[in-house]
């Protein structure tokens, strides 16, 4: 069996020599941990419709002769892949829908995802945008960029930039800087955020160097993606470290996983590993309908029992949001454990994590002192209902909605 003694340790810290030897096939595979028949199977079956790849670094991890290491979980394809459900979606999130331009999603009123590549690391079982991830490894052109970014610099209205993919830490130095130094040079854009999984799996990659480049373009923030304990690493940890020395605040996205993580006592310890190495947990996602990962889906109680287990007993600020990122194009929604019981004219009943219930007494005077900005700022939404903007939201396309319709235009 395989186990890079050979390599040099130089080899092993150059992430090129990680990319370039990055297993992509069952007979790789095999050299390097142990497989059942089963295993082979699913694996030969699932590399005719999605793509393998892991990182030696990654592989280094993974337990040789256990099928049920969570690390192997996340990387080694199984027969499951291939039973798409009834309702898998190849776009759940319906993002084409929201792309004013190819690279672009605008969703959200003041921030934009730009995706800048199809390439990753490692490929996970459980990815989202398994539909464009890895068919063949490629960046987006300069041409594309280029009409992403003056997209953004066309719209006053963004103010945060979310770089994604893919893996934006995957193309080339030179074609990221330029990407960024562009973005800052667009006075509306006030923070760069980059989504990326490559200090989890691929930490070959961040060098100081690196880091030295990215810093030049603050105020930058970095997600990361820890789904297991066993991925927080002292190899891993120096590169956290290199991105935090350069004053970049790191989160973690996490994915909500069957056999991996469905765990409150595991997400207690995730959590506690994470703010250790000062990485604050932000999302926990909820598992998204694509292809063929009904496998790794569990029920939203799941979701909401961690929470449960999380708030209150431990430090806030390890707690994460979980989120249902809603099919259709719904967008992220919290989810989370009820703490307010009930209202009366003057008071809140709330109940706290050890299950107390309480009162709060509402103050007398309840004016808000920022009405003029409710009026000069009108707000979207369930936010510009309770400012007072509007007062009701009414869902267009329904038959009463059509007969109100009617009955305007007859009127008029
Ligand atoms: C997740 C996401 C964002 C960023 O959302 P935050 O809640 O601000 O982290 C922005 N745009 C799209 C389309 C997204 O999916
Ligand atoms: S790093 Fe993200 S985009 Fe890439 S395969 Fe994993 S989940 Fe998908």
């Amino acid at each position: 069996m395989r186990n890079y003694k050979d390599v040099t340790r130089e080899e092993w810290e150059d992430w090129k020599w990680q990319i370039k030897n990055r297993i992509t096939t069952l007979e790789e595979l095999e050299k390097v941990i142990n497989l059942t028949n089963r295993e082979k199977d699913g694996i030969r079956e699932t590399l005719k419709m999605f793509r393998m790849a892991i990182t030696p670094y990654w592989v280094s991890l993974m337990d040789a002769d256990d099928p049920e290491c969570p690390i192997r979980k996340q990387a080694v394809p199984t027969i499951e892949e291939t039973m798409f459900s009834r309702v898998d979606l190849a776009d759940p999130l319906a993002e084409d829908l929201d792309s004013p331009v190819k690279g672009i999603t605008h969703r959200y009123p003041d921030r934009v995802l730009l995706l800048i590549t199809d390439v990753c690391g490692m490929y996970c079982r459980h990815c989202t945008r398994r539909r464009l991830v890895g068919k063949v490894d490629k960046t987006s052109n300069k041409n594309v960029i280029d009409q992403a970014l003056n997209y953004i610099r066309n719209n006053t209205i963004i103010r945060d930039v979310l770089l994604s993919g893919g893996d934006p830490l995957l193309v080339d130095d030179t074609f990221l800087e330029y990407i960024l130094s562009e973005l800052r040079n667009i006075k509306h854009v006030e923070i760069i955020r980059i989504g990326s999984r490559i200090p989890v799996t691929l930490p070959q990659r961040i060098t100081p160097a690196y880091v030295k480049m990215l810093e030049k373009y603050h105020p930058l923030w970095m997600n990361i993606q820890v789904n297991h304990p066993k991925e927080i690493t002292p190899r891993m940890k120096e590169g956290i470290d290199l991105l935090l020395k350069a004053g970049i605040p790191l989160g973690n996205q996490g994915v909500l996983l069957k056999g991996i993580n469905d765990c409150p006592y595991l997400h207690e310890k995730l959590v506690h590993e994470l703010v250790k190495i000062r990485v604050r947990p932000y999302y926990l996602y909820q598992c998204d309908l694509s292809q063929g990962i009904e496998h790794f889906r569990t029920s939203v109680g799941v979701g909401i029992k961690i929470i449960e287990h999380l708030r209150g007993h431990t430090s806030g600020f390890a707690v994460p949001n979980y989120i249902i990122d809603a099919p259709g194009g719904g967008g992220k929604i919290p989810v989370s454990p009820q703490y307010v019981l009930a209202f009366t004219d003057d008071k809140v009943i709330l109940r706290n994590y050890e299950g107390g219930i309480f009162s709060y007494p509402e103050p007398r005077n309840r004016i808000s002192y920022c009405q003029e900005e409710a009026n000069s700022h009108p707000k979207e939404g369930v936010a510009a209902i309770m400012n007072g903007n509007i007062s009701s939201l009414l869902p267009e396309g329904t038959k009463r909605m059509e007969r109100r319709k009617k009955r305007k235009d007859k009127n008029e």
